[in-house]
Parts: C-alpha cells; structure tokens; sequence
C-alpha cells in the first residue's frame, strides 16, 4: 500500500476530531497533500472508528481520479481539491460542522477577525454562499473565494472549512475559529441581554451557559 504513514495520519486526525466533537457521526472530512499531484482524502460516509488507511483514498489532485482505497472517496473531495489547487503551500483542508462557528454559518456574517486570531485565521472570515454538499456547484463557488491570506471559511448553512500549511496549522485555524465564534456568539448575547425582559434574561442566560460548556479545546 502507498503512502501508508500519511494514510494513517488522516485516520489519526479523524479520530482526534470525533473525539473533540467537531466531527459528529459521519459529518466532517479531511484532504492532505502527499505530493505535487497526489493528495489522500476520507472515505465518503464511514464511521470514524472503522476507518482504516486502506479505507483512505489516493487521488490524483488534477481531475480527482481515485488510485488506490478500498471505499469511495467523500463527496466533498471538490471543495477540498478547490482550495488545494488554487494554494500550492496548503497541505491540509478540514471541512466540520463544529458546533459554534456552525451557528455562525447559519447567519451568514463575513466576520473581521481580531487582531489575537489573524495569524492563524486571516484578516477576515467570507461566507461561502449556500450550494447543496457535494456538488460541483458548491466547490465552484468555493473556488472563487479561495484567498492566499485567509484560512477559515464558513459555508452559508452547512459548516466551516479551514486549510493550513500542514495538519497541525489546519486544526490550530479550527481551534481558533471555534473560539472566535464562542466569543462572538458571547458578545451578541450580552446585547441582547441589556434590553431583554426578565424571563428573556434567564433564557439568555442558559443560552450563554450551553455556549461556554461547549468548549472544547
Ligand atoms: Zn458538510
């Protein structure tokens, strides 16, 4: 088998995302660079805890043409491909539907990111307008918002995607991002809190206690 220890580290790295709640079931996928035209993906809709490497799929990057795994590569290897294609210094996108920054892709705000977050993330954060999981549709759009300095992307109700120079890089933007959303969600809760009646206070405030208990990190 080709590309074992990189096979391996996708299986790792999908089981660390299981295990910190930002992969849920089967919702979460992972591409990783293996060299100038070859990149390994998940397998589409396989329990976390059953994926072995040979379940791992080799693809070429150029057209996405399956060389070696034993199930279908996920539907969303478009997406990832898109990113990878258009940044050659990128080794890893992550697609989730980690619950906090999740919330936010639901409101469709480009978000500004605070100066603490920008090393990682990027100056800012676009919305990848809603296209349905898996289609071409989607990746094209994807595509054109694809930047060289930005690393995070919500995608308009569905999820987030974040991409780093290597794996580590690309779960540090995932970490990030999921703190900046807690901290905004936070902030707009408090608004809302100065002008809410007493019993809408309550709300908020166990709205604001089930934010923080999420933490994950
Ligand atoms: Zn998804």
């Amino acid at each position: 088998m080709k590309y074992v220890n990189q096979r391996e580290h996708v299986v790792t790295l999908c089981l660390e995302l299981s295990r910190r709640g930002y992969f849920a079931g089967t919702g979460g996928n992972i591409m990783l660079r293996l060299d100038s035209e070859h990149v390994a993906v998940t397998p589409s809709a396989t329990d976390y805890h059953t994926m072995s490497a040979a379940t791992v799929c080799v693809l070429r990057l150029g057209d996405l043409h399956q060389l070696d795994g034993e199930a279908a590569p996920s539907v969303e290897s478009g997406l990832h491909a898109s990113v990878l294609r258009a940044r050659p210094e990128i080794g890893c996108s992550i697609h989730t539907h980690q619950p906090v920054a999740s919330a936010l892709a639901l409101l469709g705000d480009e978000i500004s990111v605070p100066s603490r977050w920008r090393p990682t993330l990027g100056p800012r954060i676009p919305v990848v307008g809603y296209a349905p999981s898996g289609s071409s549709w989607l990746s094209s759009k994807f595509g054109h918002t694809v930047h060289p300095d930005i690393n995070a992307y919500l995608m308009y109700n569905h999820g987030i995607l974040c991409c780093g120079r290597d794996s580590a890089a690309a779960m540090k933007a995932l970490d990030d991002l999921e703190a900046l959303a807690r901290s905004l969600l936070d902030q707009r809760i408090s608004q809302h809190a100065a002008t809410a009646t007493p019993a809408q206070g309550q709300a908020l405030l166990r709205a604001r206690s089930a934010l923080n208990d999420r933490s994950t990190s």
